[in-house]
């Protein structure tokens, strides 16, 4: 039974960046569940503190259209319920001075400017280390996303293109804090074996004394509603970084939402 339970879920899990499918990071359809307003949740979360002793943190706030208030927040949550608004495109993305693993200027070489630093760090300490990690896939545009969509809509039906690729501002590359990372060792590319190579050994072990999460752990699939995707990198600051690990949350978690 629980191994039915398992394939289930598996099947519902979706995968949240681009990798060799390129802009997957959707979701099912979920047109009749739509998110529900976060305001006066409060006592709920009050409860919950209380039977965690957990800190408190805000879930953030939606707009009437279900779309994220502060979609500029470092510690912006985006899912399939959490959207970033419609053309929304961060004002300070910047090209990090780290190894990619291609040439061409492309906008996703970008990340947000509050990230490069801290990118750059973690970059050159992973360097000093002997490891060899490569950028593959930061900022990604409203409209990129979209148009990726209906690309799949077009060629698989919008249900099948619902299982593996993002509908616009569900893509957390849409809020300039991601990047995609890969190494020689796992071929540079997006896939669960990264996870097993040094590099991305060294990423969940570090990532978070730089601000980085690793935002879809492999056990929890279930509460992110995205498949194991050890290679995404979610910039979110420093201290919500050193929070997550220490608790071993994901966002959702760390805002008490993964109910
Ligand atoms: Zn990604």
């Amino acid at each position: 039974m629980k191994n039915f339970t398992i394939l289930v879920a598996s099947t519902l899990i979706i995968t949240g960046c681009s990798s060799n499918t390129d802009f997957n990071g959707d979701k099912e359809n979920t047109e009749e569940e739509e998110a529900e307003p976060v305001a006066g949740d409060e006592n709920e979360s009050r409860e919950k503190e209380e039977e965690t002793d957990e800190q408190a943190v805000e879930a953030p706030q939606l707009n009437e259209k279900g779309e994220l208030m502060e979609p500029e927040s470092e510690q912006v949550l985006v899912n399939r319920e959490y959207r970033l608004p419609e053309g929304y495109e961060p004002e300070d993305l910047t090209v990090p001075d780290i190894p990619f693993s291609f040439e061409e200027d492309h906008p996703k070489k970008q990340i947000r400017e509050p990230a490069v630093k801290p990118l750059e760090e973690l970059f050159d300490e992973a360097s000093e280390e002997g490891l060899q990690l490569y950028a593959i896939s930061g900022y990604r545009s409203y409209d990129r996303q979209e148009a990726i969509f209906a690309a799949n809509v077009a060629e698989d039906g919008e249900k099948e293109a619902n299982q593996y690729s993002a509908k616009p501002g569900q893509s957390e590359h849409q809020s300039g804090l991601a990047m995609d990372v890969s190494s020689p060792s796992a071929d540079l590319a997006l896939t669960d074996e990264f996870g097993e190579t040094p590099e991305g050994q060294w990423l969940k072990d570090n990532a978070h004394r730089f601000g980085f999460i690793i935002r879809y752990p492999e056990d929890k699939t279930d509460i992110t509603g995205f498949q194991y995707e050890p290679w995404h990198l979610r910039y979110v600051g420093k201290e919500a970084a050193e929070t997550m690990y220490e608790k071993d949350q994901t966002l959702e978690e760390y805002y008490g939402v993964d109910e």
